[in-house]
């Protein structure tokens, strides 16, 4: 049975904390390994959100998300501070879903507690594995020892909606050890699961590793079977596949990610955050300096012409010869593509009805077209107005994505 709870979705808020402990091996995202730039970073990002308190339109901010890098080393009060300036400047919803991604080598039981005491109402971490000998490899900074203490913290604290990361295809690792990693996630009985093949990132520690022969190398093969195990594990024990990588109980979706798979507008504040506003796509320079050197540059020109005030930082930006903001405005065909690629990757799969109301004949008629052979070789499903994959077919998304690109 397909689950279309989530079909209505609100606007959503991410801010990015571009500071980690130290690089994993395998990271590909832009993060700092220090916090030198800190209170600087704070700052610029504090006028960010006042700078962008229309771009929502007033729409009703029914999520917020603290993405990274590594939130969890923002000290309690300084994320105290920033979702008080989004209460004041968003009409933030009631019920409104508020996560903070966390690595376990900066959560302690009274961090926890305090979280859960300021607002933060779902938490995602960073597990990736239950065993040393994965975790080292990832040059993760925790232990499996810690990352078992930080669930019985998280549950102890009052957290109810806490997701973690794993990851699978890891040379470290076989079959029975991924089963075991499972087993551990079902046994915490977690209402949501994030799992991800490794990935070997271009320029990462990790990928050079491997290329210098230091570090073992990956094989596609067992990330299909752990996969395939994934799937399987996950349906057995009553979870929804709802996104390639994404599992959860029923009705425990994560409604910020969701938000960006069905096209609802989205605010990104801080370095390297993307917004869209259902029209057009900007997104801010992943550089801490280049971010706090423009916040400051809009600040100085604030203070010379106090009557032309907020917002500035948006347009300050987009005459600034660095750059610090780009802005795409989308095409229909663009708009079709996204919709296809994003949705493919869901449960929920492509609505014709939606891309015809939305986006007229053309397009409904075109996709419907080109998803015949697709379905008729196997590799797309159909139900009435609904093309989707299975969890057999989902692996291979982006290739079934391509060929109904307009
Ligand atoms: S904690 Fe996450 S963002 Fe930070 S270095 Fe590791 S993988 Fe990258």
């Amino acid at each position: 049975m397909r689950d279309f709870s989530y079909y209505c979705i609100m606007a959503g808020i991410y801010i990015h904390i571009p500071f980690c402990k130290s690089k994993c091996g395998y990271c590909g995202f832009y993060s700092l390994p220090s916090l030198k730039l800190k209170d600087r970073f704070l700052e610029a990002l504090k006028a960010e959100i006042v700078a962008r308190k229309n771009y929502l339109n007033g729409e009703n901010v029914h999520t917020i998300y603290f993405g990274g890098g590594t939130p969890s080393l923002l000290t309690l009060e300084e994320i105290r501070e920033l979702l008080h300036l989004i209460n004041i400047h968003f009409p933030v919803a009631e019920n409104a879903e508020i996560t903070l991604e966390a690595n376990p080598d900066s959560l302690s039981l009274e961090y926890l507690e305090g979280l859960h005491k300021i607002g933060i109402n779902r938490l995602s971490i960073g597990i990736q594995s239950f065993f040393d000998n994965d975790l080292q490899y990832l040059s993760r900074k925790h232990d499996s020892n810690h990352a078992r203490q930080c669930l019985n913290w998280a549950k102890q604290a009052g957290f109810e909606n806490i997701s973690i990361d794993l990851i699978y295809g890891l040379p470290t690792s076989n079959a029975e050890q991924w089963n075991r990693n499972l087993d551990l996630f079902f046994e915490y009985d977690l209402p949501h699961l994030s799992a991800y093949a490794l990935t070997l990132e271009p320029n990462s520690i990790l990928t050079k590793q491997i290329e210098q022969g230091k570090a073992l190398p990956v094989n596609e093969e067992e990330a299909i079977r752990d996969y395939a195990i994934l799937c399987h594990r996950a349906a057995e024990n009553g979870y929804l596949h709802y996104e390639i990588s994404n599992f959860c109980r029923r009705g425990m979706h994560s409604k910020h990610n969701a938000s960006y798979w069905f096209g609802t507008p989205y605010l990104g504040i801080g370095p390297s955050a993307h917004s869209f506003d259902g029209a057009s796509r900007q997104w801010n320079v992943a550089s801490v300096e280049q971010y706090t050197a423009a916040s400051r540059r809009c600040e100085e020109a604030r203070r010379s012409n106090p009557e032309d005030s907020f917002p500035r930082l948006p347009r300050f930006a987009r005459n600034d010869a660095k750059r610090v903001q780009e802005k795409e405005l989308l095409f229909p065909e663009q708009i079709y593509n996204e919709y296809v690629m994003l949705r493919l990757r869901t449960h929920w799969g492509i609505d014709l009805k939606w891309l015809k109301r939305e986006m007229g004949e053309r397009f409904s008629t075109y996709c419907e077209e080109h998803a015949q052979p697709l379905i008729a070789q196997g590799r797309l499903s159909q139900t009435r107005e609904f093309l989707y994959l299975t969890d057999e077919q989902m692996l291979f998304a982006d290739g079934v994505a391509e060929e109904l690109f307009s």
